[in-house]
């Protein structure tokens, strides 16, 4: 089939270990997931179920390890936030997936940045609106090359932390995961259909604060892999 415009290429992320790439189909993102940063944002951290939102496919930024890529500063905000995460990439698809089988269903894992207008979030949050001019915009997803799961497992602990300009700035464990994966995959695919190629952002531990042009911020989840952006 010819189309009348040319089609978008699929967005990808490379894998380690190999020369294939991971074709993205859609990116969910947790709402909050670590108890403090639930705090932070000023909510109850009681184990309320997940909440999902999601970013465009095309909003992923590959990062290649050791190397610093560039990320533009984006429009109309005043306070551009970090967030390093989790990510969990499916490989198999499903409904209505139990907590038990569900690790069977993750291809992956990688280390991303849910990157966020935090003034147009929480204002339209304030008003009840949605959150894409916030969260889904271009570029606001960087990410490691993902790490199969027939390499490393799936690890229910390590530490998660992020820098800016060197300077600590997050950090937790995935064991203070309120939604573990298994569990967040079995709740989101009560309301979607995952299929393969769908990431899922597993929401950010505490700490999270604006950056500025020319801010080198860099993140990592042990065992998993790092990242590193400069904001231009
Ligand atoms: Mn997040």
């Amino acid at each position: 089939m010819d189309y009348v415009i040319p089609p978008a290429p699929i967005p990808a992320v490379p894998v380690i270990g190999g020369k294939d790439s991971f074709p993205v189909r859609r990116i969910y993102c947790v709402g909050r997931n670590y108890a403090a940063h639930a705090r932070e944002m000023g909510s109850d951290p009681d184990r309320e179920p997940p909440f999902f939102f999601c970013k465009p496919a095309d909003a992923v930024v590959p990062v290649a390890p050791g190397n610093t890529t560039e990320t533009a500063y984006p429009s109309q905000t005043a306070n551009y936030h970090h967030e390093v995460e989790l990510v969990v990439a499916i490989g198999r698809g499903g409904r209505d997936i139990g907590i038990e089988s569900a690790n069977g269903h993750v291809y992956g894992y990688a280390v991303g940045f849910d990157m966020t207008r935090r003034d147009l979030q929480f204002a339209l949050r304030d008003k009840g609106r949605p959150w894409e001019l916030g969260k889904a915009f271009d570029q606001s997803a960087p990410i490691s090359p993902i790490v199969p799961a027939a390499r490393i497992g799936h690890p229910a602990a390590g530490r998660i932390w992020l820098t800016v300009n060197g300077v600590l700035k997050q950090e937790g464990d995935l064991a203070d995961l309120i939604w573990s994966v298994p569990e967040t995959i079995a709740h989101l695919s009560k309301y979607f259909e995952l299929c393969p190629g769908d990431l899922i952002f597993t929401g950010t531990p505490e700490g999270v604060g604006p950056v500025v042009r020319g801010d080198l911020v860099a993140g990592a989840v042990e065992g998993i892999g790092e990242i590193s952006i400069r904001i231009t």
